[in-house]
């Protein structure tokens, strides 16, 4: 379903605050002009102008990117996969890359690991093509089993992938020099601060 409109500024419009109809005048990932749909009958969505089409790869891909980054961004956080029964909290200091192939991914940099990879995954299907490429370049990387959280409300997606949703390590760069430099973190505070009880 496509959510979310671009408009002549290049700014992103929710179908909820987009105009009925075709006025706005905006376009979609793809490029396509899209059509507001605000109905009784379905979920609130756009269509392309051309075809009215209501399913569109790129919008799917982009609308997950951004809200996985701003879910991130927001915490400042996200709860490391164990190791030795022991929890830890990566620190998010900045994004470095993004991009979609079969998964969501945002590199980020912070601490204990200078870089890290965060792995959304949206379906079941492999990640072993990315963990060979985390080994190739050694780069941390953590996947997040998110398949069966995708028809929850926002903020438990949100709250699943900070915290709460199974999650591993594909590859893992151990650095002491930057676990001395680290401090802890309190996840429950970073969790109360995003409004989660
Ligand atoms: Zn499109």
């Amino acid at each position: 379903m496509i959510v979310e409109g671009i408009d002549d500024q290049g700014t992103i419009i929710s179908i909820y605050d987009a105009t009925r109809g075709a006025t706005q005048g905006l376009h979609c990932e793809c490029e396509a002009a899209l059509i507001a749909k605000q109905g009784d009958e379905l979920a609130w969505h756009f269509a392309h102008a051309s075809n009215q089409s209501g399913a569109c790869a790129a919008a799917t891909k982009a609308t997950a990117l951004r809200f996985i980054r701003k879910v991130l961004e927001d915490a400042g956080a996200i709860t490391l996969p164990e190791v030795d029964r022991a929890v830890r909290v990566q620190s998010i200091h900045s994004f470095v890359a993004e991009g979609y192939g079969d998964f969501p991914i945002h590199r980020v940099s912070g601490s204990p690991h200078p870089e890290l990879a965060i792995v959304a995954k949206l379906k079941k299907k492999s990640s072993a093509q990315i963990l060979e490429r985390a080994r190739a370049k050694n780069l941390s990387a953590m996947e997040i089993a998110l398949h069966a959280f995708r028809n929850r409300s926002d903020a438990e997606i949100a709250e699943a992938i900070i915290d709460h949703a199974p999650r591993k390590w594909l590859h893992r760069v151990l650095n002491t020099q930057s676990h001395k430099l680290s401090f802890p973190r309190d996840i429950e505070k970073i969790r109360r601060g995003l409004g989660f009880a």
